[in-house]
């Protein structure tokens, strides 16, 4: 196919085509999520937009490699699974589960190899040994190790951010948790690893520093490495992990190995409620459960996600769950007019006649365009004068694109039967009787003007019945 993606970069502020390393498949990562409560659809806003992402380069032929971690161990696992009573192990391993239940509801591609962070803490501790080795990392009195911010001078160079907002973040995320900041030499110094506190219950591991626990950035930098090698295609995650958790990452990885690290930095803008991040902490959120309690589908809340540009803020609102559910209402009903005259879908691996909404999705994955223009091509369909041939192009086009989209059509809900009136009924008949007579000049005349009149005849064996086109 012609078209190949390119993505906005967040590291060189440029659009660029993404293109595997080694010329064969493009080897990415997500942050995955903390699996200590159910995720939330802005949560799902993310995981969906990569979802894509992921479709449009296997669509264009090229295979994937997709690793996406879950996050077992941190703060917030480990203090409810204490309230829950539970081990972090039991507590964690049930919200992993809820967390799959989800993503298959939501039809999303399940990533190639999805490691955890408690089963990788020797390759996070060997990644602290070997900053440690190259004067990037230091211990603290306390037993936690801290990574030594001052050491990489392309600190900062992700978030574009300059030193004295640097200074300020770091501030904030330290007042923020109750490290001890004299065991650090720099404010803007980062935990690589936490010395054990009673409030840790039974949760540490061994090491060269004492016991403990393994800082939240260490884990995706490790298992990178485990599983992508120094140098791979493409990293992404939710806008609010560029600074410090990517930032973070980078610097560890970069100083640790002899890699670049991501060639490419794909961030997904958040899902907002009254112009307000959607998050747990803010009390916000909506869950898939919530919303099919309301009685939406996961398709519409999947068909809601993609339904604005994946690089701007989009507000979350009941009302356009029922807008999505007429869009897709009106695409499974443009699909069955089209199964009437080519009954077998063929599983096409080209956009036909959607070529311009294949175009735009590969444009920085514009699905919102992309959407718009699948409808522009299907409104100026007029199914009865298609071919055989024709439908079936129409149909693998149309089906290749909500492939490539995920988007499963629903069943089609019936509507209350259309009043034909009494002049369209005769001029039908009319039609059916000439037909009958094998009059086709005239049999065609008549089915034109209703056409033209909006509507259309469904002939069988049986006689025909006229719908509104
Ligand atoms: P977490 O489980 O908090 O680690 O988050 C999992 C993913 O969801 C990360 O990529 C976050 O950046 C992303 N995320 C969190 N909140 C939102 C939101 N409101 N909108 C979009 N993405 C989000
Ligand atoms: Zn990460």
């Amino acid at each position: 196919m012609p078209n190949r993606l390119t993505l906005h970069d967040t590291l060189t502020r440029t659009e660029r085509e993404v293109t595997p390393l080694d010329g064969k498949t493009l080897r990415f990562y997500c942050c995955g999520p903390t699996v200590y409560g159910p995720a939330h659809i802005g949560n799902f806003r993310t995981f969906v937009a990569q979802d894509i992402m992921r479709r449009v380069v296997e669509a264009g032929g090229t295979p994937t490699l997709h690793v996406r971690n879950i996050t077992d161990v941190d703060d917030k696992t480990i203090r409810d699974s204490q309230k829950a009573g539970q081990s972090l192990t039991d507590f964690t391993r049930g919200w992993t589960e809820k967390f799959h239940a989800d993503c298959t509801v939501l039809n999303l591609l399940a990533p190639h190899v999805e490691p955890s962070a408690v089963a990788h803490i020797p390759h996070q501790i060997a990644m602290i040994e070997k900053l440690i080795a190259n004067g990037h990392a230091y211990a603290g009195s306390d037993g936690s190790v801290y990574f030594r911010v001052a050491s990489f001078k392309d600190y900062g160079k992700l978030s574009h951010l300059e030193d004295r907002e640097l200074r300020l973040g770091a501030s904030e995320a330290a007042s923020a948790t109750d490290w001890d900041e004299y065991t650090k030499d720099s404010l803007t110094d980062f935990a690589l690893w936490k010395a054990r506190k009673p409030e840790d219950g039974a949760n540490y591991w061994p090491s060269p520093w004492g016991e403990g626990r393994p800082g939240w950035h260490l884990e995706c930098s490790a298992m990178i490495l485990e599983y992508l090698g120094e140098d791979f295609d493409l990293h992404s995650g939710g806008v609010d992990l560029i600074f410090p958790h990517h930032e973070n990452e980078i610097a560890q990885s970069c100083c640790s190995t002899h890699g670049k690290f991501a060639h490419h930095w794909m961030h997904v803008a958040h899902l907002t409620v009254d112009g307000a991040k959607m998050s747990k902490s803010l009390g916000n959120l909506y869950t898939l459960e919530d919303l099919a309690k309301r009685g939406y589908s996961a398709v519409e809340v999947r068909y809601v996600l993609i339904y604005g540009h994946y690089s701007a803020p989009l507000n979350f609102t009941l009302h356009s769950l029922d807008s999505a559910r007429q869009a897709l209402q009106k695409l499974a009903k443009a699909d069955r007019a089209l199964s009437g005259i080519s009954p077998a879908l063929q599983h096409s691996t080209t956009p036909g006649p959607f070529a311009e909404a294949w175009k735009l999705l590969c444009h920085d994955l514009n699905v919102p365009g992309a959407l718009g223009s699948i409808f522009g091509t299907l409104n100026k369909l007029k199914p009865a004068t298609l071919s055989n041939e024709e439908a079936t192009t129409m149909r693998g086009g149309l089906n290749f694109m909500l492939n490539t989209l995920g988007l499963q059509l629903p069943a089609i809900v019936a509507e209350a039967p259309t009043e034909v009136p009494a002049d369209i009924q005769t001029l039908a008949q009319q039609r059916w009787d000439a037909k009958q007579a094998k009059d086709w000049a005239t049999a065609d005349t008549l089915r034109k003007q209703l056409e033209s009149a909006g509507w259309l005849i469904k002939d069988s064996k049986e006689g025909f019945t006229v719908v509104p086109k």
